[in-house]
């Protein structure tokens, strides 16, 4: 079971195999013994995840299952879950047990999916290294000393130790496909509009988007299967007909046309990062592909952009926490102004309140045409370089990331090189088009590296086909962190 793929065990719960009981005491007994080391979930409930196995159990019985019924998966601490403590990594939600239940969480209810736990994350997914996080870093399972990427940190580095099958990550600028790289695992941020963003805890509504995480691409496709849909609570949810994400899987790639973006290889990468991403643009063309050229003009100022626009959204969004409605509260103050500064400075730390100061100052009156109004424009621009890319190819590729999982406390004094981890995935939450991340090698430390498939918006179906034959044809989504088989059992 220690290696099964979410498509393995819900063939086992379907054969009978095994009981989603069994399923799910198997990791949350993983879980007990690993996550100590490790710190990836926030919360746990056995007795809530196995009441949820026994009904998935029951629901079988009755033969009223479908794909993911009685399949455990974890769920990043973002996303609000009824009943459950929903914290967003932060001290200012530390309090907060959701009385209502996100829209995915909803779709996972109705699937009859077993929710393990809560999983760390960077504090109200601000981060890149999982260190902003009010309940400490995450470990990463290839080497502790270092960090498993950010924001989606807990997500990554559970399905990565195999703690959890499958795990919900979300993707603003980068949080799922950079932990994903940085874990050795797959990871898919949708086109935006396609996951609901109801009951998902807003940092920048315009670039937040729900997605999956997992170790195959096949996995990525029956989550997003669940995942993706209509949701008339959440103003950019898009009205499209369902589809079946999986249903290009065996298509053949020959004549396939894959762009490189030579800013992507000019931004200073790793050598060990372009090394393992040429391997794979080697093994695409083996496999009947078509090498293109293409350009991204205006990828370099991605970072500035985003870093504008989403510290703006940031410092919107956050202002509802006040001390008022739910949440921390100050213990000690005079008055009602006194309330909400000492409960939003305790409550908050430093990356959030950094990014409140800088979206409160490109928003205020003198500087908002020089700052807020000219990022909208250029982010204008940098969609339309994919415009102008997607004439010429089908998928783009490049690194995920410029380098593998960096040490803990490495980059966390200077925001600008932690920053600048995104620079190969931002570019695609501005334009509100689909990434992914799928392993594609190690560096010389014996470290994952991901390569980043970037498609056309809707597209999903044709990167998981992307992905899946290359990992047909290939091995490193297989393998897996040397020290994490204390609990096999
Ligand atoms: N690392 C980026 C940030 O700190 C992206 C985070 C995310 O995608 N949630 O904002």
């Amino acid at each position: 079971m220690l290696h099964a793929t979410l498509k393995q065990l819900s063939d086992g719960l379907a054969t009978g195999k095994f009981s989603s009981a069994e399923v799910t005491k198997y990791f949350i007994n993983r879980i007990n013994n690993l996550n100590n080391s490790l710190n990836s979930f926030i919360s746990l409930d056995a007795d809530k995840s196995l009441a949820q196995a026994r009904a998935a159990d029951a629901l079988r019985a009755a033969g009223k299952a479908q794909t993911l019924t009685g399949v455990p998966l974890a769920q990043k601490d973002i996303f609000c879950a009824q009943g459950w403590l929903t914290t967003c990594g932060s001290k200012m939600l530390s309090n907060f047990v959701s009385p209502y239940d996100a829209h995915v969480i909803e779709r996972f209810n109705a699937a009859g999916a077993v929710n393990l736990g809560k999983t760390n994350m960077d504090e109200f997914a601000m981060g890149s290294s999982n260190e902003t996080s009010f309940y400490g870093p995450v470990r990463n399972p290839w080497d502790r000393e270092r960090v498993p990427g950010g924001s989606s940190g807990g997500s990554a580095a559970a399905v990565a130790a195999r703690l959890a099958p499958a795990a919900t990550g979300t993707d603003t600028g980068g949080s799922i496909r950079q932990p994903a790289a940085l874990t050795g695992i797959c990871g898919l941020k949708p086109t935006y509009g396609l996951v609901s963003r109801y009951g998902m805890i807003a940092f920048a509504s315009s670039l937040d988007q729900g997605g999956p995480m997992a170790r195959t691409a096949e996995d990525l496709g029956l989550m997003l299967n669940v995942m993706a849909g209509f949701d008339a609570r959440d103003s950019t949810s898009l009205q499209r007909t369902p589809e079946d994400y999986g249903r290009n899987l065996a298509q053949p790639l020959a004549g396939l046309r894959i762009g490189l973006p030579k800013e992507f290889f000019a931004a200073g990468a790793s050598a060990d990062v372009i090394k393992a991403i040429e391997g794979a643009v080697a093994e695409y063309k083996k496999l009947g592909c078509e090498i293109v050229d293409v350009s991204l003009p205006n990828m370099a100022l991605s970072v500035p952009v985003y870093y504008v626009l989403a510290p703006a959204e940031a410092s919107s969004n956050l202002s509802r926490f006040d001390g008022v409605r739910y949440g921390y509260r100050a213990k000690d103050y005079g008055n009602l102004a006194e309330m909400y500064e000492k409960t939003r400075a305790e409550g908050f730390g430093a990356e959030v309140k950094r990014r409140i100061l800088i979206g409160a100052y490109v928003l205020s009156h003198g500087y908002y045409d020089a700052y807020y109004l000219r990022a909208q424009k250029l982010r204008r621009l940098i969609a339309q370089d994919f415009v102008e890319a997607f004439k010429q190819c089908d998928v783009i590729m490049g690194p995920t990331t410029p380098s593998t999982a960096f040490k803990i406390g490495e980059k966390s004094g200077d925001p600008v090189q932690m920053y600048l981890s995104d620079i190969y995935t931002i570019a695609v939450n501005l334009a509100g088009l689909p990434g992914m991340s799928i392993p594609c090698g190690f560096d010389s430390n014996g470290l994952p590296v991901g390569l980043q498939i970037i498609g056309d918006y809707f597209s999903e179906a044709r990167m998981l086909n992307v992905a899946h034959q290359y990992q047909l044809a290939t091995d490193w989504h297989t393998q897996a962190p040397k020290n994490i088989r204390e609990a096999a059992s």
